[in-house]
């Protein structure tokens, strides 16, 4: 009976005309999808926005419409956003793993380099200077700007 109106025509109980803007990116089928953007943005406000945007950008601007109007139904204090800061965080935290292992390389290579250019080496010095992993963390964690360990990740 009524299959021939869109999301937003059906919830509006008005008629969908063949130009409407809101058919191509609400289908009936989905009318949680429109009940989410009515919800936060209002359905006028929904359509003024689709207006304004280029008709081969408004699909997309649908779907985010609708992704943070859901995000912020669910999480009203943080909405989207508290998904972006979490992501964000565990880009730092990866950063800082990368950051820790890069400088375990570095420290093997130093150790490598070390027992060749050392015909003979004095293991007590070695072992002396370069065994203690942790203190060799602390100091090279944040010092790329050495050339020499820098170049050995290029
Ligand atoms: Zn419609």
């Amino acid at each position: 009976m009524n299959s021939g109106r869109c999301a937003a025509c059906k919830s509006q109980r008005r008629k969908c005309p063949s130009d409407c803007i809101f058919s191509p990116y609400f289908p009936a089928n989905d009318p949680q999808r429109f009940a989410c953007v009515h919800k936060i943005y209002g359905s006028s406000n929904v359509g003024k926005m689709l207006q304004e945007i280029p008709p081969n950008l408004r699909e997309e601007a649908a779907n985010t419409l609708y992704l943070e109007a859901k995000w912020r139904i669910e999480d009203p204090i943080y909405g989207c956003v508290g998904i972006i800061s979490s992501l964000y965080k565990q880009i730092q935290n990866a950063e800082i793993e990368l950051a820790k292992i890069q400088t375990q390389i570095a420290f093997y290579k130093l150790q490598t380099q070390q027992q060749v250019i050392e015909a003979e080496p004095n293991m007590e010095v070695l072992q002396s200077q370069s065994s203690n992993m942790e203190q060799f963390e602390v100091d090279n964690l944040f010092e790329w700007e050495n050339p020499t360990i820098a170049s050995w990740f290029n």
